[in-house]
């Protein structure tokens, strides 16, 4: 009986040191990592509506610097894309590849190079349940090929 409570006592414990795991799948907090061949991950993102507010967290898991290729992640309602993205190049390396003031991007992170990260938040109030977004990486030429979708479900 002694060696039961025991082992019982074990499990408990690794029940508790498994509990870090379980707080970083948290659906409020998304992960996308780019790399050295213009891509991301991921082709679709999804977070739940009754997150309050939503982060995304940009990986770059090449090696090259962000004047060479750089990744940020832009999030716009879904027929904005080409628009933003043609406004951002004009905007450069120094802001990011981000129009000033420009409103039809709704979150944003920086633009990182390789071996970097970052991330946004954002409140889900700036979106609509079931509604079609986009995210895109607006540095120059690359949202031809990183781009996805993105949806409050
Ligand atoms: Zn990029």
């Amino acid at each position: 009986m002694k060696h039961l409570r025991n082992t019982l006592t074990a499990v408990a414990l690794v029940g508790a040191s498994v509990l870090p795991l379980a707080a970083h799948a948290d659906p409020c907090k998304l992960d996308i990592t780019g790399n050295d061949q213009m891509q991301y991950d991921k082709q679709a993102l999804a977070a739940p509506a009754s997150c309050k507010q939503i982060t995304v967290t940009l990986h770059h898991a090449g090696k090259l610097p962000k004047q060479a290729m750089g990744h940020n992640w832009v999030l716009v309602n879904a027929p904005d894309l080409a628009a933003v993205a043609q406004a951002g190049m004009g905007a450069g390396l120094a802001n990011d590849y981000v129009a000033a003031g420009d409103k039809r991007v709704l979150a944003h992170t920086k633009i990182i190079g390789g071996g970097d990260t970052t991330s946004v938040t954002f409140a889900s109030s700036l979106l609509k349940q079931g509604g079609s977004y986009s995210f895109l990486c607006t540095f120059p030429g690359h949202n031809a090929l990183m781009h996805g979708t993105f949806t409050l479900n």
